[in-house]
């Protein structure tokens, strides 16, 4: 292979992850995983709001009445840690571990932020929302356990 053609070939690469990527942005919202957790939320009663833009980060989820934000990440883009989703691509290794580490540093900061402001900040994983009644436990475990939270807290400020 010639240097040019090699050099071609690299941008061929790059501009084809560019594109994934932005495409991936763009998909972003409204994604099958949030839809899924969604309506489970829905089924199970929970009242809650989507994309609130008063909020650091605008969480894809908050259930403002338990003050708790929840994310839904897909595993791939967001690195489900141990996750069989979360590979890495083969080729243009650095090109994908900066994008990682970029979604990764710009989760905590949100996190971070909205804890700042008295949010309680979970994360359901793509993964799980493809078995719906794991993640119909999953989600009934979270709030419950969030809800004993809240009754300790207020039985410490009245004792
Ligand atoms: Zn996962």
């Amino acid at each position: 292979m010639s240097c040019r053609e090699d050099v071609a070939d690299g941008m061929d690469i790059i501009s084809k992850e560019r594109r994934s990527w932005n495409m991936s942005r763009i998909r972003s919202k409204d994604t099958r995983p949030e839809m899924l957790v969604r309506s489970m939320l829905e089924r199970l009663r929970y009242r809650f709001r989507v994309y609130d833009r008063n909020l650091p980060g605008k969480p894809d989820i908050v259930l403002p009445r338990r003050r708790l934000a929840l994310f839904v990440h897909g595993c791939f883009w967001h690195r489900h840690r141990n996750c069989r989703f979360a590979y890495t691509p083969k080729s243009r290794v650095r090109f994908w571990q900066k994008k990682f580490r970029e979604n990764v540093e710009r989760d905590r900061l949100k996190a971070g932020a909205l804890r700042k402001q008295g949010w309680r900040v979970r994360v359901i994983w793509e993964c799980e929302t493809r078995n719906l009644g794991l993640l119909e436990k999953r989600i009934q475990a979270m709030v419950r356990a969030l809800d004993q939270q809240n009754y300790q807290w207020r039985k410490k400020l009245t004792s």
